[in-house]
């Protein structure tokens, strides 16, 4: 993500005014998701959070998953109803 923002960002985890680095790889999301939830890592101590917000993305995560989740069940349903 090219866009930088000139304001600080605070980590969530250690309270320090840091340059977090982007996510490439998520688990949850793959390289999806966590360009979608702007998924940023701290350089100090590892806690991964919002590039945009600063906080903990762990809700937009649950939501992103469920919704995969979502997308999968009926993807199914619709592959029975063919056969
Ligand atoms: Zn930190």
């Amino acid at each position: 993500m090219a866009a930088l923002r000139s304001e600080p960002v605070i980590c969530p985890g250690c309270r320090a005014d840091v340059a977090p680095a982007p996510v490439g790889f998520t688990w949850w999301g793959g390289m999806l998701g966590s360009k979608l939830l702007h998924h940023v890592e701290c350089p100090a101590c590892h806690v991964r959070f919002s590039g945009i917000t600063g906080r903990s993305n762990a809700g937009r995560i649950a939501a992103y998953l469920s919704l995969a989740a979502g997308l999968v069940v009926l993807l199914g349903y619709l592959i029975s109803r063919v056969r």
